[in-house]
């Protein structure tokens, strides 16, 4: 399709109707088939907005004034909403950030994944849609010689002070308040990005929804770290349920929040937490969805999908601590994990024996490398589930997918334009797409997940 040049002047102001929403949130005007796209607007409203950026094809407007609104338009609960940008969507209402979301995952089936038959269900949203996370991290800086702790202003590295996220758990903002008001009493400096000086580079906290179980990180330039003795005193004196104090020192100068050496400072290394029956330890390093109610949500639909008798060996592809793996391992013969980092590995092994299951195994190593070797060496699977970053799967993993065969693959994503192009090239060698089921695990913000089944056609 030829780009269509812009209809309109740099700087112009014009009245335009909004169509649609951008998977980041932004709606779309368009004015003679040439897409604008605007913060802030919804689909259904007209209003009048300033062209600011032209581009060959689309361009970008800042939103004036809103002349008819959205019956799903609704006040952001929260006061930094527009400086933030942790959210895109407080400002629709929860019904309508499903259907947003519904709506961009058949769209992106359709458009890129040519998908035809294929059941598209309504996205599984969550009982409570604030206060879900379960981990805070926040970078730390100085404002007239007093800490700051909350989140970089958009499109900047100016840090803006947080008292509360409302997505956050309660719990979170308790202990990010406390432990900033302990530093700031033992004169604890914050790290200056700009001179690559000071100590205290994020404060993270994480929770165990199920356990109330708090581990508090501190993230420093130095392994130095000024009265660290009183600090540790008074947070075990005044946090309740803290269990784990971690120091993680990260000496470079990187936009990367954790370094290469974590310590413990205070009680254990890890905490822990269920998902359904299956308890987790999670230590600061590794990755542990930050939604667990709907966790379990997604993770008992991947389950169904997977239609195990006890029977199946199994494999699932990017296993992370083994999450999904120890899940499906209640109801399969056998599970292989397979998973890129070595530290999640390890929690994966442990969370095995913690559980006492013992018909998994786990694996270090590229999916795309391990599965083709493990294939070549002749071994075989009747359900694959794969867990992939945002990128999607690799295409020399969906190759031996295709070559190995299994009856069915449970592909579960956390972005639906690899996932559309990632099951048209199953489609195409000999997998059919028969359902899809998307779960809101980060309302407020646009993300959605997804998990889809797909069956073998050809023998
Ligand atoms: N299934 C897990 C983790 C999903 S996140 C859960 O639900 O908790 C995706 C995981 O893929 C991450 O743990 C990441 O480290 C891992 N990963 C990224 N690239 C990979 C690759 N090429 N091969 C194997 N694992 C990879």
């Amino acid at each position: 399709m030829a780009k269509i040049p812009a209809p309109v002047q740099k700087n112009e102001i014009i009245d335009v109707e909004f169509e649609d929403l951008t998977h980041d949130g932004q709606a779309v005007a368009k004015i003679e088939g040439y897409p604008l796209f605007v913060a802030g607007a919804l689909p259904g409203e007209r209003g009048r907005i300033q062209a600011t950026k032209l581009n060959k094809g689309y361009g970008f407007g800042r939103l004036i004034e809103l002349q008819k609104t959205s019956p799903f338009r609704q006040n952001p609960e929260c006061p930094i909403y527009s400086q933030c940008g942790g959210c895109q969507l407080q400002h629709l209402s929860y019904e309508g950030q499903l259907e947003a979301k519904g709506k961009q995952v058949r769209d992106v089936m359709e458009r890129i994944g040519k998908l035809k038959d294929v059941t598209i269900h309504p996205v599984l949203g969550a009982n409570n849609p604030w206060r879900y996370r379960n981990k805070a991290q926040v970078p730390v800086g100085e404002e007239n010689g007093g800490l700051v702790a909350g989140f970089y202003q958009k499109r900047s590295h100016s840090i803006i002070n947080m008292e509360q996220c409302l997505i956050q758990q309660e719990k979170s903002d308790e202990v990010i308040r406390k432990v900033k008001a302990i530093c700031q009493r033992y004169g604890v400096k914050a790290y200056d990005e700009s001179k690559h000086k000071g100590t205290l580079r994020h404060i993270m906290a994480r929770c165990g929804k199920a356990t109330g179980e708090v581990m508090v990180v501190f993230v420093t330039r130095t392994e130095d770290f000024p009265h660290k003795k009183e600090v540790i005193k008074e947070i075990t004196e005044q946090i309740d349920g803290i269990t784990s104090i971690i120091q993680n020192i990260n000496p470079k100068k990187t936009n990367v929040i954790l370094g290469d050496t974590t310590k413990v400072l205070w009680g254990n290394e890890v905490i822990y937490d269920y998902i359904g029956h299956i308890q987790f330890a999670i230590s600061a390093r590794s990755f542990y969805q930050v939604n667990p109610e709907q966790t379990k949500v997604l993770y008992d639909k991947a389950l169904e999908y997977a239609g195990l008798t006890g029977e199946e060996n199994v494999i699932d592809a990017y296993c992370g601590i083994g999450t999904i793996s120890l899940f499906l391992a209640q109801k399969a013969k056998k599970v292989y994990g397979v998973e890129i980092v070595p530290e999640a590995i390890e929690d994966a092994k442990r969370n095995a024996r913690l559980n006492g299951i013992t018909n998994v195994e786990f694996s270090v190593g590229k999916a795309e490398m391990v599965i083709p070797h493990w294939y070549k060496q002749g071994m075989t699977a009747d359900v694959l589930v794969v867990d992939p970053p945002r990128k999607g799967c690799d295409e020399a993993l969906l190759q031996t997918i295709m070559e190995m065969k299994p009856k069915r693959v449970v592909y579960v994503s956390c972005n639906p334009s690899t996932l559309a192009r990632d099951l048209r090239v199953l489609e195409d060698g000999g997998y059919k797409t028969l359902e899809i089921q998307p779960v809101d695990m980060f309302p407020m913000t646009t993300h959605v997940e997804c998990v889809a089944l797909m069956t073998r056609m050809e023998k």
